[in-house]
């Protein structure tokens, strides 16, 4: 086991670089001795390929400080992390009304790419973090942006002008995709799809390929965290309002039926795909990014979890935590 932190919830000794330090290195530790317990996604062929031991963390501050550790380096396919991206876009360009007028907004409760509820309990899918809401939101965005406009997008999102296409995973998806292919054509038999089903799975599927990496998502929690703004370059990607909608959303739906269990737990809004990816943005303070493949039962990176389960219990991240964080490193309020 890892060696469990030395500091008590009340004694966390904020503004302290060093023991912010030893905590992030502790939850890596953690993190990393969870690998084993998890499975790499297999029913896209080409994600089998990843290495279960691979971890990585990056946390980025609005300074721009980071700490990172592990394989930030390295490029996998975000996958449902796209979602996010996506419902922003939406927001941004059809505002709130019209988005939910295409999906729902309550947590499915059920696995990412379910088809039940859709079929028998609602014409709309539930929500945009699920495969069929964000096929819904996908078709919505096809009437209006190329895929090639969503990557740009993505990228400023992210900070990373070196996303691309992952061409192996896009084509291992559209061959093995059957069950989004029905969850599109269900769409389209109830009359909600935006698009042509196969248009919109085309961009779907592009998105979910998008190759990133732990540092590219902890640039993107910290924009989800910053109100829709790029602290670097004081660029306004998506109006607060949208952001806050997001950042809602992510809470009860971004870790799928998982949500409501990592809510309690870690208590940040977060997105996971079933490439090993989870973003996260701690609103004010900083994003967090992390890569880690093996998956627990219900696609979540399974080191990825208790690494934020451990940062957010000591480093007091859940949005309901009970002591405020100053920034100039006195201790907060009692
Ligand atoms: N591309 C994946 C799918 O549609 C995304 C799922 C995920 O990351 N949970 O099945």
């Amino acid at each position: 086991m890892a060696k469990y932190p030395t500091y008590g919830r009340e004694e966390f000794p904020y503004g302290d670089e060093e023991a912010f330090k030893q905590v992030f290195f502790e939850a890596y530790e953690n993190g990393r001795e969870m690998v084993g317990c998890g499975k790499v996604a297999d029913y896209i062929p080409e994600l089998r390929k990843a290495d279960y031991r691979s971890f990585g963390i990056c946390l980025l501050k609005k300074d721009g400080s980071f700490l990172s550790h592990g394989d930030v380096e390295t490029r996998f396919s975000m996958q449902s992390i796209c979602k996010t991206v996506m419902l922003a876009v939406a927001l941004r360009s059809f505002g709130f009304a019209k988005t939910f007028s295409h999906v729902k907004m309550e947590p499915s409760g059920d696995s990412f790419n379910s088809i039940i509820k859709l079929d028998t309990a609602s014409n709309l899918p539930y929500n945009p973090m699920i495969n069929a809401g964000a096929i819904q939101i996908a078709s919505l965005l096809s009437t209006r942006f190329s895929f090639e406009e969503l990557l740009g997008i993505t990228k400023s999102f992210c900070m990373d002008d070196g996303i691309t296409l992952n061409r192996a995973v896009y084509e291992s998806e559209w061959e093995t995709g059957d069950r989004n292919r029905a969850i599109a054509y269900l769409l389209k038999s109830k009359g909600v799809l935006q698009a042509d089903p196969q248009q919109t799975l085309d961009l779907y599927i592009r998105m979910c390929s998008l190759n990133v990496t732990a540092k590219s998502l902890a640039g993107l929690g910290l924009i989800l965290a910053n109100d829709g703004q790029n602290p670097f370059t004081g660029e306004q990607l998506v109006h607060p309002r949208h952001i806050r909608t997001v950042n809602s959303i992510m809470f009860t739906c971004g870790m799928y039926d998982g949500s409501g269990e990592f809510g309690v737990k870690v208590g940040i809004p977060a997105k996971s795909g079933v490439g090993g990816g989870i973003t996260c943005g701690v609103k004010g303070r900083m994003g967090i990014g992390i890569y880690g493949p093996s998956l627990d039962e219900k696609g979540n990176s399974i080191a990825g979890i208790t690494a934020l389960e451990h940062l957010s219990h000591l480093m007091h991240l859940s949005v309901f935590d009970y002591h405020p964080i100053p920034e100039n490193g006195e201790k907060g309020r009692e």
